[in-house]
């Protein structure tokens, strides 16, 4: 409840104008939404180019989960950049609303609607003692807007069963280690749900995209058609 409040009383005293020009109304403007640009697609094991982010084949291996990672923007524009900040570290939740629109937008811009359209959205967890202490895990409202967006099923299969270091605080090698076992599926959670669907894992920005790999290794034991990482934004 206080969490609640919280949140709600930070939606109050943020009030909305543009992240990329301060213009005033919307954390948004359609001049600066205009301007977000889709990144070059790449991919997430070797960072070379790749259509849409998909794992090359001869990078693909065991522990590669993924099939590929979609970036919905560039993280170098200031909107961008700024939206996440607030939506992340001043917690304003209603910014994940803002964002799921330009996840919808690549989305439709690249065609993808129909590909995807029975799919299943699943939000990277979060551990319920940091979601608590943030009043709500920002990949999960950001799943949630983008699904009802595009009309799409959401569902949040996973859970985090320990609470981890800050993934930005540690090198590649330490955070892939850091994230290891990390995800379960939730408890009572139909895993039938999964058989042969596609999945759209999202996630508001993914450095490596280790945290979004070990995520899909857990799905992937219960043999989805593919699982695709969304994310707002890589950093
Ligand atoms: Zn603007
Ligand atoms: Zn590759």
């Amino acid at each position: 409840m206080f969490d609640r409040l919280t949140t709600h009383l930070l939606d109050l005293v943020f009030p909305p104008f543009c992240q990329g020009c301060t213009r005033e109304g919307s954390y948004l403007c359609l001049v600066c939404q205009n301007r977000i640009n889709v990144p070059i697609h790449r991919c997430p094991v070797c960072n070379r180019n790749s259509p849409l982010g998909r794992v090359h084949e001869h990078c693909s291996s065991e522990s590669t989960a993924l099939s590929g990672l979609m970036v919905a923007s560039e993280y170098r524009n200031p909107a961008v950049k700024n939206l996440i900040w607030h939506l992340k570290y001043n917690s304003v939740k209603a910014i994940s609303e803002t964002l799921a629109t330009i996840m919808a937008d690549f989305l439709v811009g690249s065609d993808l609607v129909d590909y995807f359209h029975d799919s299943l959205v699943i939000p990277v967890p979060m551990h319920e003692k940091r979601e608590r202490f943030r009043g709500f895990n920002q990949a999960e409202t950001l799943a949630k807007h983008l699904a009802r967006n595009l009309h799409l099923e959401f569902s949040p299969a996973l859970t985090k069963t320990k609470k981890t270091d800050r993934q930005v605080d540690l090198e590649k090698r330490e955070r892939l280690e850091n994230v290891k076992n990390v995800f379960s599926l939730t408890p009572h959670f139909n895993r039938q749900l999964l058989s042969g669907r596609s999945i759209l894992l999202i996630d508001d920005v993914a450095t490596t995209g280790a945290t979004l790999n070990e995520c899909a290794k857990v799905l992937n034991a219960h043999e989805p058609a593919e699982i695709w990482g969304l994310v707002v934004a890589r950093n």
